[in-house]
Parts: structure tokens; C-alpha cells; sequence
């Protein structure tokens, strides 16, 4: 057996492969940080014979709860990406096994979202006459901000979407490619519609470096951007920085900031209810997006989901506490899960880049029609 992670968006170390039944590992943590959850590995065998892999430090990584009833994802063309059995020991050692039916496996925490396909989708979408591509600034590494301005400036509504902050949770991407290619399409009535009244602004990644790295949630410099937005840095969240910038020149009208959530089975969103603006205009956006993206998407629910915060005691570092504060604007942290939507379970696949991919299309529903209210 030979293991190698040495690739986009790799990551695992190698403890022991003396024992095929029980080949052992640990996950490495990410850049200048201390989480650690994401691995990402190939794995050389031969086919037909059955391995057995164990994560020796699952029980020391940022989201224990997160491997109880979860299944890792393995792919043997890196397409399509099945879940494995998966067993999570009571001493909390992470164990799954997997019949070859190939000599080489890829095994990963979710289905990836490589830096290749990042660069596909902003390529493929600049040929849009719809979209423009801007770079906005450059990472701790030295990679493009990459921008994508979608429909006409001159628009009154500015909708702004951000994904993978946290780069392991590649979900986010998938879910922000669904909406980038329904908004870019010709034919359909919904987004031309929309994009007689709105202009987006939508960053598909705001983590290269650590997506690129295999971190589950920090950037190079070891950064949780998602709590640098009341003083974001060139030096630490250089990403953060540029995108808060931008939407201060462009303004924001209403905000999207996507996520995967480790330990919850289920899609949801959470709120501004914290920030000292919240008003009943807020909240009546809110409600009203939520039926809709109810309506269209039975894979969104609203009843499991965060604790909701006490008026006034929102983490203003969190970006859509932020936004939601800075522009006083309807303002959601969309979370789908690692593992599986409980309600409706797929279970040769769990929840999927696909899935997430819907789930970014049918976004734009509540938008289409939420747009004339949300000022
Ligand atoms: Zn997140």
C-alpha cells in the first residue's frame, strides 16, 4: 500500500500501512494553526482486496462530533464520489474499510473542489457577456482574488456571495458554481429577469490558499477569516481585507456567505437577529426568504440550526454579522452539512457536490423575489 497527498488540496500523514486491515493515519493540522479536520489522500493498493484505514487523531481534531455518523468519500476517477463504511471507535478513533475494485482509491473528508476547477469556472464565466472577472487583490501565498461581476452595474440592487472562507468546507464552491452558471444562463427567465434589477458581486473562494493546502478552516497565515471582518489585515486575512474594500465602494443590498457545517445534518441559514441594527424590516426578509427557499428546495430547513443570538450580542467578526450591520441589509450564513441532509438521505452518496450545486441555483428564487423589498 502506498499513500500520497502530496497534490491540490492533499493532506494526511502516514503513521502505519504494515497492516492492510488497519492501515493508520493522522490528520495533519492546518497552516500556522491549530484545526484540523480535513484529509484528502490517494491511496495504492490492488484490486480486489479490501483495506482498512484508521485515524488514529480523530479525537483530536476541531469537530469531534462532527465523525459521529459520518461516512468518508472515496472516487476512483475523481468525478464521482461515494460514501464508505465508516465506523467511529468508542476510544474516538476514526475507522472505514473499502473493497478495491482498482488498485488506486481517493479518499477525502468531502468531495473536493480542486484549484484547477476554480480557475475553470472563472475562466468559462468571463465569456459571459453577463460577467466581467476582477481581480480584487492577492493572498497571503500570492494567489488571485478572483471577482466575478455578474449583470450590469448600473443596476440598483447589489447582491454579494462569498464561499469557502473555510476552505475545507468545498461544499460552498459547488453551491456557489450552481448559482454562477443559472445567473450566466441565456435561457433562463428567472436570472434575466433578475439581472434587470440586480448586479452580483460573487467570490467562489475566498480561501485559495488554504483550499489549495488542505486546511479545513484557515488561510495560509493560519487565519479564520470568518472572525477578521471588524479588522481585517494585509498581513494575516489579506482576502478578507480586499472583499471588505470592494463592497464598501460597491455597496450591499443583500448577502450570502456559504458554508458546510461539521456536526449538523441538515441545510440552514443563520441570521443577523445579534447585530444592533436588526429591525422588523430585517426580519420580515428573512422569514419571507426562508418559505421561499423552503418552497423551492426541500433540502433547506429551518428548524435545526444554530442557537439564534440575543439581541446585541452578535460576533460583528463573523462576515455576515458584519454585512449585516455595515449595510444593514438582509445578511445569511447558508451551512450545508458534511455528512448527510437527514431529511432527505442519500445514502450511496450523502450530501454532494451536487446536491450542493441545486441548492446554489435555486438560491436566486427567494432573491427574484425579495428584490423589490429589499430596500
Ligand atoms: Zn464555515
Amino acid at each position: 500500500m502506498k499513500i500520497n497527498s502530496s497534490f491540490d488540496s492533499g493532506n494526511i500523514e502516514v503513521v502505519s500501512t504494515d497492516d492492510a486491515s488497519n492501515i493508520t493515519l493522522n490528520i495533519p493540522a492546518d497552516s500556522n494553526s491549530e484545526f484540523k479536520q480535513w484529509f484528502h489522500f490517494k491511496a495504492h493498493g490492488e484490486a480486489g482486496k479490501e483495506y482498512g484505514f484508521e485515524i488514529l487523531n480523530a479525537k483530536d481534531c476541531s469537530y469531534v462530533d462532527g465523525w459521529e455518523n459520518y461516512q468518508a468519500v472515496a472516487s476512483y476517477d475523481r468525478q464521482y464520489w461515494f460514501r464508505v463504511e465508516t465506523e467511529l471507535t468508542a476510544d474516538k478513533t476514526l475507522k472505514f474499510k473499502h473493497q478495491f475494485e482498482q488498485a488506486t482509491v481517493y479518499f477525502s473528508y468531502f468531495e473536493p473542489y480542486s484549484y484547477e476547477r476554480h480557475q475553470n469556472l472563472i475562466q468559462v464565466a468571463q465569456l459571459s457577456e453577463d460577467c466581467e472577472h476582477r481581480i480584487i487583490g492577492e493572498t497571503v501565498d500570492g494567489r488571485d482574488m478572483d471577482l466575478l461581476v455578474i449583470g450590469n452595474e448600473s443596476k440598483e440592487r447589489k447582491i454579494w456571495i462569498t464561499a469557502r472562507q473555510h476552505p475545507g468546507e468545498t461544499m460552498a464552491e459547488w453551491c456557489a458554481e450552481g448559482l454562477i452558471e443559472r445567473l450566466l444562463d441565456p435561457t433562463d427567465a428567472l436570472s434575466r429577469s433578475l439581472l434587470e434589477k440586480a448586479v452580483f458581486y460573487v467570490v467562489p473562494n475566498m480561501n485559495v490558499d488554504g483550499s489549495y493546502r488542505g486546511n479545513l478552516r484557515s488561510n495560509a497565515a493560519g487565519a479564520n477569516l470568518n472572525r477578521e471582518w471588524q479588522n481585517p489585515s494585509l498581513e494575516k486575512s489579506p482576502e478578507v481585507y480586499h472583499v471588505r474594500q470592494t463592497m464598501q465602494q460597491t455597496g450591499v443590498d443583500a448577502y450570502l456567505d456559504l458554508h458546510g457545517d461539521e456536526a449538523l445534518p441538515y441545510v440552514f441559514v443563520a441570521g443577523t437577529e445579534g447585530v444592533p441594527s436588526y429591525s422588523s424590516k430585517i426580519k420580515e426578509l428573512e422569514d419571507e426568504f426562508k418559505s421561499i427557499l423552503m418552497a423551492v428546495n426541500p433540502d433547506f430547513q429551518d428548524k435545526f440550526g444554530y442557537d439564534k443570538d440575543e439581541p446585541g450580542k452578535a460576533n460583528l467578526t463573523v462576515a455576515n454579522a458584519w454585512v449585516g450591520e455595515e449595510f444593514n441589509c438582509l445578511s445569511y450564513t447558508l451551512e450545508m452539512p458534511f455528512k448527510e441532509n437527514a431529511n432527505l438521505p442519500n445514502p450511496e452518496t450523502g450530501w454532494s457536490g451536487e446536491r450542493s450545486y441545486v441548492l446554489g441555483q435555486t438560491l436566486l428564487n427567494p432573491l427574484y423575489q425579495l428584490i423589490d423589498k429589499l430596500r
